[in-house]
């Protein structure tokens, strides 16, 4: 139901591959398709999913229209229910990569939830279900990713759907798509939510989940959020002629290109000051360092295709100013940003800005910061990423 959260998406498919198979695993698809009637909806929210968006075409966030029903997607969920009435249901989304497992620096890498369908968050039968069989998820899912599997908030949402499938008598699985170091694509989680929706099916057909003990349930640490993209610990800046000591926090934002085909990231620093009690996926602790600005190279549009990648990146560019640029250009493949001459462009490194720096120690630069990556100026092979456009 969210355009931007294909994760299962792409894990139905590998359902759909699995139960049309044939090979060693015969007998357990022979058994769930033959003691269960299974329905999908792959993709809820197509006009969403087109343009990689949360929202529906008039920009509603669907899973807040499950009491007025007004949008054809909602209305099609809720027929659907109600003309099936399912025992059980599998709501596949994806949460914020960034969330942790509770207080630790571990991201959470898939949250269930059994919603409430209520405030006092009561425990009936159908919520109950919905508990026991996330404890087999758990379970499960428990030896491929240990520490990383946590608990969506499990406030009362009124208007959103899995809430209201409890209400409905449907035990309703919420499963959620988070984070996994160095995994963007979502390729690894993908094969995470198959097992976790395989192992579901695995459940309900052996009626497994009628032992699990809800206090397992209980047991799963809550999203905590925790983490960022990159974390740069104990950096010294300076400021109206004093040092401070710092962390530098950065988050990097996928952004779509106007025509939706393709998408490039945007590094900001989101937060910076004390960010002891927080984690990044990529952590440095920096202690002695400094933070600086980073450099602007100047060329012609003609030699940007000979420029040497590796040495500007050692000096401590951040920036090439050419003389015009393609008018079209909404990112860049290179390392670097771009500046079109004449386009005014913040260097000095700061809250909420592009992180754009470089880290030095005694008097050498050890880290060349671009577009938030972070590029080790003593390595060799530099794996490139997106720079930004000024223009
Ligand atoms: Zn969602």
């Amino acid at each position: 139901m969210h355009g931007d959260e294909s994760t299962a998406t792409m894990a139905l498919l590998d359902i759909f591959n699995f139960l049309s198979a044939d090979d060693n695993f015969n007998k357990l698809r022979k058994q769930i398709l033959s003691e269960l009637t299974i329905y999908f909806i792959p993709m809820l929210n197509p006009d969403g999913a087109e343009k990689f968006k949360r929202r529906n075409g008039l920009d509603i966030d669907l899973n807040r229209d499950a009491l007025r029903l007004q949008f054809p997607e909602s209305q099609i969920l809720k027929t659907v229910r109600d003309t099936l009435k399912p025992k059980f249901a599998f709501n596949l989304h994806d949460q914020n990569t960034r969330y942790s497992t509770g207080n630790s620096y571990q991201s959470a890498t898939i949250s269930f939830l059994a919603p409430a369908f209520n405030y006092k968050k009561d425990i009936n039968e159908v919520r109950g279900n919905t508990m026991k069989l996330i404890v087999n998820l758990f379970e499960e899912l428990k030896k491929f990713i240990p520490g990383h599997i946590a608990k969506y908030n499990d406030d009362f949402e009124p208007r959103a759907f899995g809430d209201n499938f409890i209400k409905w008598v449907t035990s309703s699985v919420l499963i959620e798509s988070g984070g996994w170091k160095n995994d963007e694509e979502k390729q690894f989680i993908r094969k995470l939510n198959f097992i976790s929706i395989l192992t579901g099916l695995n459940s309900i057909t052996n009626k497994l989940y009628v032992n699990a003990d809800i206090d397992v349930y209980k047991s799963i640490p809550f999203n905590d959020n925790l983490i960022f993209d990159v974390l740069l610990r104990n950096l010294k800046i300076k400021y109206k002629n004093k040092e401070y000591t710092i962390d530098v926090g950065i988050n990097k934002e996928e952004i779509n290109t106007k025509d939706y085909s393709k998408a490039y990231y945007e590094g900001k620093v989101e937060d910076w000051g004390d960010l002891s009690i927080f984690y990044g996926y990529l952590d440095l602790d920096l202690i002695g360092s400094e933070i600086k600005e980073s450099k602007i190279y100047k060329i012609t549009k003609m030699n940007l295709k000979n420029i040497d990648t590796k040495k500007l990146l050692k000096e401590g560019y951040g920036f090439i100013e050419v003389d015009s640029l393609d008018k079209n250009l909404e990112f860049t493949d290179m390392p670097f940003n771009i500046i079109q001459k004449g386009a005014k462009v913040d260097l000095v490194p700061g809250y909420k800005k592009y992180a754009n720096f470089t880290i030095w120690k005694n008097n050498k630069l050890i880290y060349n910061v671009i577009n938030g990556y972070v590029y080790d100026t003593s390595g060799e092979i530099f794996k490139k990423h997106n720079g930004l456009i000024f223009r």
